[in-house]
């Protein structure tokens, strides 16, 4: 069987990214850091293993944004393209090739949501981290 592969790539496609097979999870992070960084209510991360995505193309500029968490953006057009904890690889889900066909399956620190933001869809929500 064939795995899947998810593409990404920045706004001026100097970065490209590639995840092998299912991410872990998906899920809206409504927490002041990914507020600030994308500038938006909130961020959709898609989380991988982190061996399980590699640079294709370009180098990510990195930015410690908290103690264990990094995240990675493209130096020249300034998109948004990755978390780097211990363990797992975030890709926003806006710079996927085919976003669509990603389930989202929680909400987390949502204590930090914006009020115009709509939570009533059924998921998982939880005020800071989600307990996985
Ligand atoms: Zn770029
Ligand atoms: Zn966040």
């Amino acid at each position: 069987m064939t795995e899947i592969i998810h593409k990404a790539s920045c706004m001026c496609g100097e970065i490209e990214l590639e995840a092998t097979g299912r991410p872990n999870y998906a899920e809206y992070c409504h927490c002041k850091t990914c507020q600030k960084s994308s500038g938006s209510s909130f961020m959709v991360w898609v989380v991988f293993d982190k061996d399980k995505v590699r640079t294709i193309k370009g180098q990510l500029s990195l930015y410690n944004s908290s103690a264990n968490l990094k995240r990675g953006f493209c130096g020249n057009c300034g998109s948004n393209m990755s978390i780097h904890t211990e363990k797992c690889f975030d890709i926003p889900i806006g710079v996927l090739e085919d976003p669509d066909q990603i389930e989202i399956t929680q909400h987390i620190w949502v204590k930090r949501a914006l009020k115009h933001v709509y939570l009533d869809d059924g998921l998982p929500k939880y005020d800071e981290g989600a307990p996985n």
